[in-house]
């Protein structure tokens, strides 16, 4: 499972239509400070479903909608699409491609789509589970995790190796079955 491409229109300082292709390999975003770099890693945790606006760097959810330079009016919604290649299966869909989308308006609605379709953040969390990708995963590491992951107390340690050996998915099965 790789990333294939990145849509964002209005997403924080993306005013404009972006897109992105990651090619085979190593992809490395540069540029000066404060031009976008880790907006784009904010975009991806975002249309993965991340809710924290902390993590997300944002004081409310409105606040990751262009909200305008001298120059521009502010934008009503953010809209950013994800393009993943399965064609190894690893998410659990037939599909080779599944493209997920997050919209977010000033009314603090979100939408989210997989594939055109739209649905809730729950089936988007559902696609993702065990994968180590999404929200509280391993497949974002950034400044300063390596040390969190390091010196967590052991049972929060312990939620990464469950994801990686794919077990996360019974455990809340286990759980959802025992509240019924
Ligand atoms: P550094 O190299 O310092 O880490 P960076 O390239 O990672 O910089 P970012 O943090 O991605 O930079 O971008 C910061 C810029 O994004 C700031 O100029 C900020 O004003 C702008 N920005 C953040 N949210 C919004 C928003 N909602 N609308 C418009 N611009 C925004
Ligand atoms: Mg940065």
């Amino acid at each position: 499972m790789f990333l294939k491409c990145l849509d964002i229109v209005g997403f924080k300082s993306f005013a404009d239509k972006t897109h992105i292709d990651f090619a085979d390999g190593i992809t490395s975003l540069l540029g000066p400070n404060g031009c976008g770099k880790s907006n784009i890693v904010d975009s991806i945790k975002w249309v993965l479903g991340e809710q924290s606006t902390k993590t997300l760097r944002a004081g409310r959810m409105e606040d990751v909608i262009f909200n305008g330079t001298d120059k521009r009016k502010p934008l009503q919604y953010a809209e950013v699409a994800l393009t993943i290649d399965n064609s190894e299966r690893n998410l659990p869909t037939d599909l080779t491609e599944v493209e997920i989308k997050r919209r977010v308006f000033r009314s603090g609605e979100s939408e989210y789509y997989i594939n055109k379709n739209r649905c809730l953040l729950k089936n988007i969390r559902e696609l993702f589970f065990d994968t180590g990708v999404g929200k509280s995963a391993y497949s974002i590491l950034e400044q300063g995790k390596i040390d969190q992951i390091l010196s967590q107390r052991p049972e929060d340690r312990r939620y990464i190796f469950e994801e990686a050996a794919g077990i996360s998915r019974f455990k809340m099965e286990c759980n959802e079955a025992s509240k019924k």
